[in-house]
């Protein structure tokens, strides 16, 4: 499906405030607060299910931290940038997505963006 293969627009959502920055922002335009930069650390594709539903989306990974530290830190939320719902018949893009980690039953390391990496795929939380 084309959906699938649309391409974001070089944004993330601040962790603070959940507003859509410039992907290289270090300085939130909203909060002023502070915000990891790709040089800080990496994007590492998840796979998220919660209830009945099913995403997929990046989650940044502090240079100093493990997947697992962010996924576990004290945040209620985790952000997902690029992210999409699966759906039946296709994806549906939803750009950023700010999950209540109460919501979340289980969270993997995706290694492809088309649902083929599950070979690639462990538990992580
Ligand atoms: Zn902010």
């Amino acid at each position: 499906m084309d959906e699938d293969h649309v391409v974001s627009k070089a944004m993330k959502a601040c962790p603070r405030c959940f507003e859509q920055v410039h992907a290289d922002a270090e300085i939130c335009r909203y909060c002023r607060s502070r915000i990891a930069n790709a040089k800080d650390g990496q994007y590492v594709r998840v796979r998220a299910k919660t209830g009945d539903k099913i995403y997929r989306g990046d989650l940044f990974v502090g240079k100093t931290e493990r997947i697992s530290d962010t996924i576990n830190d004290t945040r209620r939320f985790i952000i997902l940038s690029n992210a999409k719902e699966e759906g039946k018949l296709s994806d549906i893009s939803i750009g950023f997505l700010a999950l209540n980690k109460d919501s979340i039953e289980s969270i993997r390391l995706s290694e492809t963006d088309d649902g083929k990496g599950s070979n690639n795929v462990r538990q992580i939380y």
